[in-house]
């Protein structure tokens, strides 16, 4: 994997783990601000962990 690829992975707004293409994430628009793209790793969704959102801080379920 280039350096240039890592790059450009989502990171999990959970835990801050990069996201491979080959996982079964999940990504939806922050609530609050409505701007932000959210990532949720297989694992945080799999134990329903809290995310908090880069750009308002909005933490949710
Ligand atoms: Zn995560
Ligand atoms: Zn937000």
């Amino acid at each position: 994997m280039s350096d240039e690829l890592l790059h450009m992975l989502p990171k999990c707004g959970c835990c801050g783990k990069l996201i491979s293409p080959d996982e079964r994430s999940v990504k939806f628009i922050c609530p609050r601000c409505g701007e932000a793209v959210i990532w949720r790793s297989e694992k945080c969704r799999m134990f329903v962990r809290h995310y908090t959102c880069a750009r308002c801080g909005f933490v949710g379920p």
